[in-house]
């Protein structure tokens, strides 16, 4: 490509709207070009990057003997409310009608239409196992698309579905998948870690997700790992057991109850203050709605934050959120602070909308006329307990020295109705083997899903099994951002000058700058080296622009091309000067040795056995790339 012909629109300065540094790269650099909030037009620059990740991800896939489908992008409204989810999926999901007044989405995800395909083309087990995969767009109306191709509102995806006659045959699959996965990223030129995420209300569903590492705001999910035995999960789903679980307040409180005046401690922080004691001594009960309706409490240390996906499948909810002042006075006769339960009664009860969930409610049943009541859940955290600090709903009050009641049924019921809530903490101690978990970002590039009977029993998907009986499929679900993955490789490899590609996903391996394309010499030099890298298969860009050196270095950097070969004035004596975008490093070479050079580095950049041991070996960031 020469670099007079490409439409690369650069600009100067970052978008404003652009917040992190793929978005603004990726603009500046003219890949891509924001056409309404979340949703770009991908330029020729990021098409052919686009390209190369989807090519290394088809030909995995393909290895991993999954098969290629493409699904409509248009669906009816109807799959939608078979499977449950037209109801549930809320505003991300984009719905509209067609002119005979049916409704209508713009596929999110493929689950629905797959299954009914599966459904309508799989009559019997000896037709299973069948992985079918697809390169899609996606349409979320997501509510803060705002970091470019990392969250956009239409965006591409890799989605791949399997079917299953046996729980046993899906784990096989997912490993399968998961090796995939780990040879894409690779190939990709990104290290990622794959860790356990939460996979919904679903009992013991597992699913995992790819994770590249930053510290950068770019990194959505926070990521818990264990370095001594490789544990790795996300905020979602980490658990961690706390360096200091029993606290007793006996040294401050005593030992017997009582109401102490705690004038407008409407938050911990002034509450520990007020009664001088560490915020680990306070059981803190938050007052949240399931799905808009019915209230309940979170008992939790006041040290710790509740994790909310955790929450909300504990208590099998679609959506939770926490109660506005109006719902505290109304659910809990008190205000923002002094929500508790310290002079409540415990009943052993499941209340509608958390049967088989939560058998612990408690009563005011001294406020009679109120009819109060609530169901409780209790983070691990507090059960360990002693003479601790309370609120009684009483504003303005709370009662310290209090202790969970001794008796064994009492006892029995706080911990059937005890879970893990709460959010671990860079610092806890590792759930599997005690050491200290650390804490980084990350972006999700892929994940992997147990989906197990879900889909096929919603849509009643069946085949006929080797002993005649109807059988619902067992279904695993697979899915990378394609565009997001692109993005995340810039988050990854940059510096202030610009994008530093990986050569197996760089729109132009190679960019030919002819320091002054005047002078006879150089540019026949250069059109030279430029055509044998055609002909030998190495992507390249030569810059015929009549623009300063400078100006053509400049753009090749933002641009990120990962070897620069510049034709100057060395040229008379068939020398030239190759400079590696990633690390800065420069050779001169004869004319005649530079493209077996770059041969090499591309060899090097694209063996899988090179990249597995350059990553295991800890290769270092990009200069100037967030690590
Ligand atoms: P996230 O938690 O980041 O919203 P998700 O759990 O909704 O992701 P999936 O529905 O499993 O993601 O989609 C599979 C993959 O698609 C994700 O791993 C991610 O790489 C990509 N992806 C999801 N949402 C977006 C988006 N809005 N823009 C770009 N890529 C996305
Ligand atoms: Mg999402």
């Amino acid at each position: 490509m020469r670099m007079s012909q490409l439409f690369a629109p650069t600009l100067r300065e970052n978008p404003h709207e652009a917040e992190v540094v793929s978005h603004q790269l990726l603009t500046r650099a003219g890949y891509i070009r924001q056409i309404a909030r979340g949703i770009y037009n991908y330029l020729p620059l990021m098409q052919r990057v686009m390209k190369k990740v989807e090519a290394i991800v088809r030909e995995e896939m393909d290895r991993a003997g999954a098969q290629e489908l493409l699904m409509p992008i248009m669906q009816p409204a109807d799959l939608w409310i078979e499977s449950g989810r037209w109801a549930v999926y809320g505003k991300e999901l984009i719905r509209f009608k067609d002119r005979h007044d049916r409704d209508c989405v713009l596929g999110p995800t493929h689950e629905e239409v797959i299954t009914s395909t599966a459904n309508n083309g799989i009559h019997s087990y000896k037709q299973l196992p069948v992985n079918l995969y697809q390169i899609q767009n996606k349409y979320r109306d997501e509510v803060r698309p705002r970091f470019g191709l990392l969250r956009g509102r239409e965006f591409i995806m890799k989605d791949a579905y399997s079917f299953h006659t046996s729980q046993a045959d899906l784990e096989r699959e997912y490993d399968v998948m998961a090796e995939a996965y780990r040879r894409i990223f690779l190939r990709c030129g990104l290290d990622t870690r794959m860790v356990q995420s939460d996979s919904g209300a679903i009992g013991g569903a597992v699913s995992h997700e790819f994770m590249v590492l930053t510290q950068t705001h770019s990194g959505e999910d926070d990521v818990y790992y264990c370095d001594s035995c490789g544990y790795a999960a996300n905020g979602e789903r980490a658990e961690s057991i706390l360096p200091d679980a029993t606290v007793d307040g006996q040294a401050i409180f005593g030992t017997t109850e009582q109401v102490v005046d705690t004038p407008d401690c409407d938050d911990i922080e002034s509450l520990t203050k007020c009664l001088k004691m560490p915020a680990s001594l306070i059981c803190k009960a938050l007052l949240y709605i399931k799905d808009e309706t019915m209230p309940f409490l979170v008992f939790i240390r006041g040290d710790l934050e509740a994790e909310e996906i955790k929450v909300q499948n504990a208590v099998a909810a679609n959506h939770i959120r926490l109660a506005d002042a109006d719902e505290v006075a109304e659910f809990a006769h008190s205000a923002k602070g002094y929500v508790g339960v310290a002079g409540w009664r415990m009943c052993n009860e499941e209340l509608p909308g958390f049967e088989g969930r939560v058998s612990l409610v408690y009563r005011a049943e001294h406020l009679k006329e109120y009819h109060l009541q609530l169901p409780v859940l209790l983070d691990s955290s507090v059960l360990n307990l002693k003479n601790f600090a309370m609120a009684n709903n009483e504003i303005g009050k709370h009662v310290v020295g209090y202790n969970w009641p001794h008796d064994r049924a009492s006892q029995e019921l706080l911990e059937t109705n005890t879970f893990d809530l709460k959010r671990a903490r860079a610092g806890d101690q590792c759930p599997t083997c005690l050491a200290e978990l650390n804490m980084t970002r990350g972006i999700e590039v892929g994940n992997i899903f147990q989906l197990g009977t879900k889909y096929s029993e919603a849509m009643s998907a069946t085949y006929t099994d080797e002993d005649g009986t109807e059988k619902h499929f067992v279904m695993g679900c697979y899915g990378i951002g394609i565009s997001r993955t692109a993005a995340a490789a810039v988050e990854r490899y940059h510096d202030q000058d610009g994008i530093a590609w990986p050569i197996p996903i760089a729109p132009y391996v190679v960019s030919v700058v002819p320091v002054n394309a005047d002078d006879q010499t150089q540019w026949t030099l250069a059109k030279q080296l430029y055509d044998d890298l055609q002909a030998a298969g190495v992507e390249a860009v030569i810059d015929d622009r009549d623009e300063r050196a400078g100006v053509k270095f400049k753009d090749s950097e933002l641009m990120g091309f990962p070897i620069r070969v510049t034709v100057g004035k060395k040229a008379a004596d068939g020398v030239l000067e190759v400079k590696l975008r990633e690390g800065g490093d420069v050779k001169e070479l004869p004319a005649a040795e530079v493209l077996p050079y770059i041969r090499s580095l591309v060899e090097e950049a694209t063996d899988f056995a090179k990249l597995e041991a350059r990553f295991k070996a800890g290769q270092p960031a990009a200069a100037g790339a967030a690590s």
